[in-house]
C-alpha cells in the first residue's frame, strides 16, 4: 500500500485563463504566481503529496500554441518522467484538444497520467471553475491501484467530466461544461465520488517511455461547403509544400460528385498528397463507399480517418509523417488506432 507522502505530482502550467488572477493594484487579469499557490490554495496541503510547478517561460495564451511548444512540454514531462508519478498540465482551453492529441503521439508508451485542465474564468475570480478543475485533476493524476496509475494516458478534465484527450473537442466558449468527446465515452465522472469507467482507459504496457518531438508542420484542413469552387479547392490542394490534407466531409464521409472536384483529388493524390476523410459531424464515422458521393473518392485513394477528431486527425499526420516514414507506411497507419485515437469497425 502507498503512503499519500510518496505520491509525487508535476503541475506544468503554460498559460491559459486558469492561471490568471486580479492584480490588487490595476484589477487586470495577471498570471499567477504559483511560488505562492500554498497561499491562494490552501487546500492543496490537504491531499498529502508531493507537488511541485514549473511554469514556462513565457506563459502564452493557447491561440499561440505551436508544435515547438508541444515539443517542450512532452520534453519536460519525459525529463521528469522517472520522478513523479503523474502530471497535470494547466493550459488554455482554446486549443488544448489538440495539444492532448498531440502529446498522445509524442509520448509513446505512457504508463502514468498526464491530465490536461484550464478553466473558463481565472483561477483568483470568487465563482472560477479553475479551483475544482485543477484539484480533481491533481486528485486524477496522484490515483493509483497496485502501485500502478489508474489513468494512465494523456486525458482532459473539465468540470466533472475525464475524457480521452485525442477524442476531445472544445465545443463550447461560454459553459464550464466546454469539452466532448462524442465518439468514446468518458474515463471517469466526478461527482461525490470519482467513478473510473476503467474497461475504457488504456492499459498501461509497461514498456518505456518514448519521446517523438518531431511534428511535420505540412498538414491542411480543407471544410467543404455546398458551393465551394474549384478554384479554392484547387488553390488548397497545390499549397507549396503541402504533404497531407484533413478533408472535413458531410456525414458519413461524403463528398460532391462533381467531375472536378473528384480530378482535384486525384490530381493531387498522384502528386503525392495524403487526403483524410474525417467528418464534419460532432458524432460518428466516416464510412467510405456507403453512398456513392463517398465511392469514388475511397477509389481514387482518399483514406478514412473513421471517426477521428479534427484535432486528432491533424496531430497523427504530424506525428506519422515527422517520423520520416514512407508515405506508404504513414497510409498503412493512418487507419490505424495506435493511441486509441479511433475506432475502426471489424
Ligand atoms: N484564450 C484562452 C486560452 O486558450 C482561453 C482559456 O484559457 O480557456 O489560452
Amino acid at each position: 500500500m502507498i503512503q499519500k507522502e510518496e505520491i509525487s505530482i508535476l503541475v506544468l502550467y503554460t498559460g491559459g485563463t486558469i492561471g490568471m488572477m486580479q492584480d490588487p493594484k490595476t484589477g487586470a487579469l495577471v498570471p499567477f504566481d504559483f511560488d505562492n499557490i500554498y497561499k491562494h490554495l490552501p487546500v492543496l496541503q490537504n491531499f498529502g503529496y508531493q507537488i511541485d510547478f514549473y511554469s514556462f517561460d513565457p506563459l502564452i495564451d493557447s491561440s499561440n500554441m505551436s508544435p515547438d511548444f508541444w515539443a517542450k512540454l512532452a520534453s519536460k514531462i519525459t525529463e521528469n518522467y522517472e520522478q513523479y508519478d503523474g502530471f497535470v498540465v494547466l493550459h488554455g482551453s482554446d486549443t488544448m484538444a489538440y495539444t492532448a492529441s498531440a502529446l498522445s503521439f509524442m509520448l509513446e508508451n505512457l504508463n502514468k497520467p498526464v491530465v490536461l485542465t484550464g478553466s473558463q474564468l481565472p483561477m483568483g475570480v470568487v465563482r472560477t471553475d479553475g479551483r475544482e478543475n485543477f484539484l480533481a485533476a491533481i486528485e486524477i493524476a496522484a490515483a493509483k491501484e497496485d502501485d500502478t496509475a489508474i489513468v494512465p494516458e494523456v486525458c482532459i478534465f473539465f468540470q466533472d467530466q475525464l475524457l480521452r484527450g485525442n477524442r476531445t473537442t472544445k465545443f463550447n466558449a461560454e459553459n464550464f461544461n466546454a469539452f466532448a468527446s462524442t465518439n468514446y465515452p468518458g474515463l471517469a465522472e466526478v461527482g461525490v465520488h470519482i467513478k473510473y469507467n476503467k474497461e475504457r482507459i488504456l492499459k498501461p504496457n509497461f514498456k518505456k517511455l518514448k519521446l517523438h518531438t518531431n511534428m511535420d508542420r505540412n498538414v491542411g484542413i480543407l471544410k467543404l461547403f455546398p458551393g465551394i469552387s474549384e478554384e479554392f479547392v484547387c488553390h488548397a490542394l497545390r499549397t507549396p509544400g503541402l504533404k497531407a490534407m484533413v478533408l472535413e466531409t458531410f456525414g458519413s464521409g461524403n463528398a460532391t460528385t462533381a467531375a472536378w472536384f473528384l480530378d482535384a483529388l486525384k490530381e493531387a493524390i498522384d502528386r503525392g498528397l495524403i487526403i483524410l476523410n474525417i467528418t464534419q459531424c460532432k458524432g460518428g464515422s466516416v464510412e467510405m463507399g456507403r453512398y456513392e458521393t463517398s465511392l469514388d473518392m475511397a477509389r481514387i485513394g482518399v483514406v478514412s480517418g473513421y471517426d477521428l477528431t479534427t484535432e486528432a486527425a491533424v496531430a497523427k499526420l504530424m506525428y506519422l509523417m515527422g517520423e520520416g516514414l514512407s508515405r506508404q507506411k504513414v497510409l498503412e497507419l493512418l487507419p490505424v488506432p495506435i493511441r486509441g485515437e479511433m475506432t475502426v469497425p471489424d
